[in-house]
């Protein structure tokens, strides 16, 4: 269960601890709470803006660092640019992004109230998969983003994505709508837009791990008003 946004890293301790917890999980080391959060935000996209850490940053357009809210409740994360993204700066544009669109719609949702990256935030060439060194080079600043978020789900967009966030070597098909976690947040894979676009049978299969991810977001919102 997650708690209040507004609750202050001692009050969260000591709430935690009040619910029999002994041993509390770490927290970000700010007591200033959303705001510093969104500061600290924008201070991963400044370090990325600037990123040439691997070989990719040679043929980028644009970094794609991400976009939405600060506060999330709801993370969307893929693989890497495509070339449309890599044209703009943002992330999921062109057909995929307006399905994207109305994926997030169909949830009740909007999209300046998610916040939507990827794994690998520089296109690679041919939209080719990345590198296990690009992986690595790049995948801490996806975590220092989910740690500032601390969205309440996050949708993993496809098997790149879904694989990386549960450390799992699974097909697709094995993965989908299925919970799994990431740092004790819930995960639930489901097909990446581009899959979709190819194949719009699996729509129906996508709405329905929508509904898991609509109806565990009212379970949330329950709880928190049942503390108040
Ligand atoms: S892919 Fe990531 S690590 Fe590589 S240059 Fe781009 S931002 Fe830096």
């Amino acid at each position: 269960m997650r708690m209040p946004r507004s609750m202050r890293k001692t009050d969260l301790l000591r709430h935690l601890e009040d619910l029999g917890w002994r041993d509390p999980p770490e927290l970000p080391e700010t007591e200033a709470g959303v705001s510093a959060g969104a500061d600290d935000l924008e201070r991963v996209e400044a370090q990325l803006l600037a990123c040439q850490a691997c070989g990719l940053s040679e043929k980028r357009r644009h970094v794609v660092p991400g976009a939405g809210s600060p506060r999330a409740r709801v993370m969307l994360i893929g693989e890497a640019p495509g070339k449309d993204e890599d044209r703009s700066g943002m992330p999921f544009v062109g057909q995929a992004g307006k399905l994207l669109d109305g994926m997030i719609r169909a949830m009740g949702l909007k999209r300046n109230r998610v916040f939507i990256t990827n794994v690998i935030k520089c296109r690679p060439p041919g939209n080719r998969d990345p590198k296990p060194e690009e992986i690595a080079a790049c995948a801490g600043f996806l975590e220092r983003q989910i740690d500032l978020i601390e969205p309440e789900v996050i949708i993993a967009l496809g098997r790149f994505a879904a694989r990386w966030l549960m450390g799992s070597e699974k097909s697709m098909g094995a993965l989908r709508g299925r919970w799994g976690s990431f740092r004790n947040i819930p995960v639930m894979p489901i097909y990446h837009p581009a899959y979709l676009l190819r194949n719009p049978a699996g729509k129906a299969q996508v709405w329905e791990d929508l509904k898991k991810i609509m109806a565990r977001l009212a379970r949330e919102d329950r709880a928190v008003s049942n503390i108040h």
